[in-house]
């Protein structure tokens, strides 16, 4: 095998970057606590400077509407090179509850091959790969095989309130041929993943009125329309009897994997007995004939979220309820639109309400669902990458979720790979987050890879 490009650097550097990340992880950026706004901005300065000591000429903190983003960019690769941007973040879950950690959130410990602390997975050991594995590269080479800019934002783990924003303000600024998240995880050390899609979301609040008011069960009851058993029944008729969601058009523009999609998904080992346990739940259910990984992800899926009607206080009150609500939570799969399928679930639920009954309906969201291409060029680069430092490829996964991710694809126009090194047992946003060393060398020898076989790439013309 040939040397890989970081190696030397690698085994030259790893005390003082062990020492950096510990020095960042003392400091609690967690975003969802005022009180921490301080710390937040200061993991972010603490990040522009290892930005600066790396070799990025531009590096500067970018204000939004709450913490600050930290930008920088290396431009010298010229225009016939490709330019790649990178996304994580510099803020962090909160420590609670502390009771629960063996040593404090915020006091880094290492012992053996793990690294423990609040943020040493998500993310800012990932981020300090990214930059490590640019200062590498700087080192040895003195200039890089692309154009990268790295864009860390503060408030990931509260949402991203302010990044559509941000990245709508700095389009041309943040103009990329590809962008590299790194906040991810991938299944196991010896088996390496990728996310390559997300689930997109609409959801529906449907409150349903039978009468101007509630009225006395004893008079009433028995004769007119119930507003409880109304949404009870809507509600239930929301899947058929094989649980697929039963809205009319719901899976009509659903894209079937192709082969080799569906090959990569299903080599990724799946443990039911332990998926059950995880959630606490006696038995799985859902979409007749498609596996847990498929309904997860590659599925689409309506959740219902809440239901509510009537009386449920203390003791008894004797009416008919005249209002009930329930909220339906929708994960769409490629090549669903949000708009159509919002437009799809008004429909059913107009006609699935009797005559006379009002139905009110308020949609909250509309993200779209977004994958990455099998043979898009750069997730081969990154295909390459991987091999080239695990010994083989990493296997193709869609997250059933939806993240920042989707805008970053969206807004920027760009394709969105991922590269991630987090272990699903690394306890992220959980007590005792942990950090496994022999993945963070290794994944910073193929952050390296990545940006040599994404420099291979032409720029687009
Ligand atoms: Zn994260």
């Amino acid at each position: 095998m040939d040397e890989l490009a970081l190696a030397s650097y690698l085994e030259g550097s790893k005390d003082r970057i062990l020492a950096s990340l510990v020095e960042w992880l003392k400091i609690p950026s967690v975003s969802a606590d005022p009180d921490h706004a301080t710390d937040v901005r200061a993991s972010a300065e603490m990040c522009a400077g290892f930005l600066r000591e790396a070799g990025f000429p531009a590096v500067e903190l970018l204000e939004t509407g709450g913490h600050p983003a930290v930008y920088a960019e290396w431009l010298g690769a010229g225009e016939s090179a490709p330019t790649v941007l990178v996304y994580g973040h510099t803020d962090v879950q909160p420590g609670d509850p502390i009771e629960e950690w063996d040593s404090p959130p915020f006091e880094p410990r290492i012992s053996g091959d793990v690294l423990s602390g609040r943020g040493a997975s998500d993310d800012k050991g990932q981020v300090l790969m990214q930059i490590e594995a640019a200062r590498g590269l700087l080192s040895d080479r003195g200039e890089l095989p692309v154009n990268l800019k790295v864009l860390f934002e503060g408030e990931e783990e509260v949402g991203s309130p302010h990044f559509e924003a941000l990245l709508e303000a700095g389009l041309e600024r943040f103009a990329a041929d590809v962008v590299v998240v790194s906040d991810a995880t991938m299944e196991a050390p010896d088996i390496p993943t990728t996310a390559v899609g997300m689930r997109g979301l609409v959801a529906f609040d449907v409150v349903v009125r039978t009468a101007p008011a509630d009225l006395h069960s004893g008079i009433w009851g028995g004769t007119v329309p119930n507003a409880a058993l109304v949404a009870a029944r809507m509600a239930s008729a929301l899947h058929d009897e094989r649980r697929r969601v039963a809205v009319p058009g719901f899976y009509d523009d659903v894209r079937e994997l192709s082969p080799e999609e569906a090959a990569s998904l299903n080599a990724i080992p799946f443990d039911e007995a332990e998926f059950r346990r995880t959630a606490g739940v006696a038995y799985l259910e859902g979409e007749e004939d498609r596996t847990p990984r498929e309904r997860t992800s590659t599925r689409p899926t309506a959740e219902l979220v809440g239901i509510h009607s009537g009386y449920g206080g203390p003791g008894m009150k004797t009416i008919v309820p005249a209002t009930a609500n329930f909220k339906v939570a929708m994960r769409l799969v490629p090549d669903q639109e949000p708009d159509k399928v919002a437009e799809a679930f008004r429909r059913w639920a107009q006609d699935q309400a009797p005559e006379g009954v009002e139905v009110t309906l308020t949609k909250f969201g509309g993200v779209a669902p977004m994958v990455t291409p099998a043979d898009s060029p750069a997730l081969r680069c990154l295909s390459r990458a991987v091999q080239k430092v695990w010994g083989k490829e990493p296997l193709l996964e869609r997250i059933g979720g939806s993240g920042p991710e989707e805008a970053l694809g969206r807004v920027l126009g760009v394709p969105v790979i991922s590269f991630g090194i987090a272990l699903p047992g690394d306890r992220f946003h959980a007590p005792n987050e942990t950090l496994s060393l022999a993945q963070l060398w290794r994944g910073l020898l193929a952050a390296g890879e990545l940006l040599i076989e994404l420099g291979s790439l032409k720029a687009p013309q």
